[in-house]
């Protein structure tokens, strides 16, 4: 598929909208206000194939669930699940939302990545990077730690999820 579409799921202040406007600007943009959905397109080259990507940034809650009953889950090609590493509520959550997305998908079905987002705040550090490692285990998907303020591991991590989607 030409045109692949991402979800970015996991809970607010985890860094979804400066991770994926990080991605397509190439900027970290502290005060982006977004709504309870963004759609955000760009046009890449991946292994010499153009590619015009669209990342739905979900908000969470209840509006999350309202938005992904009314379809956004059906044409998603690959999610990507956001917790941040000072943050391990955060972590907690992404069980939840997993669970919820393996309610209408088959596990196997679609493609999934985990980030560790805020990897430059290693003072405020609250989860280990073998924490999220062996989660992503569990689950059988890549896992990367992120910045979305340093771009870290920002463009690997969607790149990898391409070539993922791209296998299906
Ligand atoms: P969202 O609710 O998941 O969309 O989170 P936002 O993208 O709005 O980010 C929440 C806050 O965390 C904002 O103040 C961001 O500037 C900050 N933030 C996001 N990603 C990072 C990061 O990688 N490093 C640092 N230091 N701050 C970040
Ligand atoms: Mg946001």
């Amino acid at each position: 598929d030409k045109n692949p579409i991402i979800s970015i799921i996991g809970n607010g202040g985890v860094g979804k909208t400066s991770f994926t406007t990080q991605f397509c600007y190439s900027q970290f943009i502290e005060y982006y206000d977004s709504a309870i959905e963004d759609i955000f397109r760009k046009q890449i080259e991946l292994d010499e194939e153009t590619l015009n990507i669209e990342i739905l940034d979900c908000f969470y809650g209840d509006e999350w669930n309202y938005n992904f009953k009314q379809g956004n889950y059906e044409k998603t090609h690959g999610f990507i699940f956001v917790y941040s590493i000072t943050d391990k509520n955060s972590f907690d959550e992404l069980e939840n939302y997993l669970n919820e997305i393996y309610k209408y998908k088959k596990v196997n079905d679609f493609p999934i990545i985990i980030i560790g987002n805020k990897n430059d705040l290693e003072d405020e550090r609250q989860i280990s990077k073998e924490e999220g490692n062996e989660f992503a285990i569990k689950h059988g998907c890549p896992f990367y730690e992120t910045s979305a303020k340093t771009r870290y591991n920002v463009e690997e991590t969607i790149f990898t999820l391409l070539r993922e989607i791209r296998k299906y």
